[in-house]
């Protein structure tokens, strides 16, 4: 079935709802059209992932081709220095155009995002910043030359949650460390070059200052990928189980710092949002579709159904919720910071809630609007819908730990002891 109504639904004004909202920079404007000039492409390349549950090796040749594996990397370091709302606007287009790209390319663009500036503006000592500098330098280097980063945190426990310390040991050796754990859900699984692992040093007690950020290389003795891969939704993105069994890393393996990942943690709570813009985009690419679908302005549907008024209805019902998720959104990228207020933070979790729920409901609303034909897999809609449903499941701020912090965060002020329940 043709995507090609995209073309001209992504560059309606709808579509673009980011673009009103506030003026994009020449950068912004030139990283969305890149992304507009291959995105129709993407998402007819969606059908087999989603069939197939493979991952779309050919999307990420085209990111690559585009520049796009080095989007969050310092100029200074040879890319393209896009900032954290530089990226959230593109990541929201290309999840437009094809969910399991996004989602997977997130996970690699985090691994530059989070080692930028914002380790930059965070307390380290002169050795830190040192040891920083050489090993994103290394790091950069292999992203630039088109390495794959992925990101692979969730171990099924509360770790990820961040309810305690990853159950991944390092044990500390002569100029490294050996790595023993297992990660669930390792999106790009099989694909990535390099692995993004949180683990905890091996001592007694540990906190969460002791976890660390480091790369694990994939062709690293003693890493595998088991299990299958078989969900309902977000299928593209291939996230089986990676096993680490004695898994020897050289200190330039570190992402961050020693004992860093805990203070980004606490100081830049947005850098939990990045995965937003994925479902941002499904849910604008949901609500396009029905639009399109019931005017008829796509391949394969040959009867109008606009007239009707509870159609009608069901779009502007739609429009509003999106263009709600869009104002958050909007607001939540902008003010990513370094200590941000507590409004500021309880803002991004209502964010990261509002746009993961009401993507699933406006794609749910427009299967209903949609009808029968609508959700045959020759559309687009039944995948939108399946992968939609996802974005709530994502840790560490998934929709229910969002509302946990925000009853906790909004009824308690800073410091304020819990009460007794009676
Ligand atoms: C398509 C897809 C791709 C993914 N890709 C990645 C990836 O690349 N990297 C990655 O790290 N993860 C990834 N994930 C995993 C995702 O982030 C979650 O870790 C996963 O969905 C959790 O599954 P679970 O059944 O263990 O969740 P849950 O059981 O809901 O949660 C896990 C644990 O968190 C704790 N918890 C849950 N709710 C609360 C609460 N309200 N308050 C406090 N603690 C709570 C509990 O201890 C629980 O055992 C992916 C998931 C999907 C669906």
């Amino acid at each position: 079935m043709s995507s090609d109504y995209l073309r001209t639904y992504a560059q309606s004004a709808d579509a673009n709802a980011f673009a009103d909202a506030a003026p994009l920079t020449a950068l912004q404007k030139e990283l969305i059209a890149k992304v507009d000039a291959r995105g129709v492409t993407w998402a007819e390349r969606a059908f087999q992932h989603d069939r197939e549950a493979s991952f779309p090796t050919e999307n990420f040749k085209d990111l690559k081709d585009m520049g796009f594996l080095g989007l969050c990397v310092p100029e200074r370091f040879g890319g393209i220095g896009a900032d954290y709302r530089t990226y959230m606007l593109v990541a929201s287009r290309i999840g437009y155009y094809c969910g399991s790209t996004a989602n997977t390319f997130n996970m690699h663009n985090a691994n530059a995002l989070w080692s930028a500036d914002m380790v930059d503006k965070l307390d380290l000592t002169p050795e830190q910043r040192a040891s920083h500098e050489h090993n994103r330098r290394v790091h950069y280097a292999n992203m630039l030359a088109g390495k794959i980063y992925a990101q692979p945190f969730s171990e099924g426990s509360g770790a990820a949650a961040g309810r305690h310390p990853f159950g991944t040991l390092a044990t500390r050796r002569e100029g490294g460390w050996v790595l023993n754990g297992k990660k669930i859900f390792a999106s790009l699984s099989g694909s990535a070059d390099y692995y993004g692992v949180l683990c905890t040093e091996d001592v007694d007690n540990p906190s969460m200052a002791n976890t660390l950020f480091v790369a694990v290389p994939a062709t690293s003795p003693g890493l595998t990928i088991v299990g299958d891969w078989d969900p309902l939704g977000m299928r593209g993105t291939v996230s089986r189980t990676l096993l680490l069994k004695d898994i020897h890393i050289s200190d330039e393996a570190a992402l961050m710092p020693r004992g860093i990942y805990a203070q980004a943690a606490s100081r830049f709570p947005h850098m939990f949002m990045t995965l937003t813009p994925t479902y941002m985009g499904i849910a604008q690419a949901a609500y396009d579709f029905a639009v399109a679908y019931l005017r008829a302005d796509m391949d394969g549907v040959g009867v109008k159904r606009r007239m009707y008024p509870t159609k009608q209805i069901a779009i502007a019902e739609m429009y509003v919720k999106l263009q709600q998720a869009w104002a958050l959104f909007h607001r939540a990228t902008s003010e990513y910071k370094l200590d941000p207020s507590r409004s500021e933070r309880m803002r991004a979790l209502a964010t990261q809630y509002t746009v993961m729920d009401y993507a699933a409901d406006i794609a749910s609303a427009a299967v209903k609007v949609c009808g029968g034909q609508a959700m045959l897999k020759t559309f687009a809609l039944e995948r939108l819908f399946r992968d939609s449903r996802c974005g709530a499941l994502m840790l560490p701020w998934t929709a229910e730990i969002c509302l946990d912090r925000l009853g906790k965060g909004l009824l308690y002020n800073e410091g304020e002891p819990r009460d007794d329940a009676v």
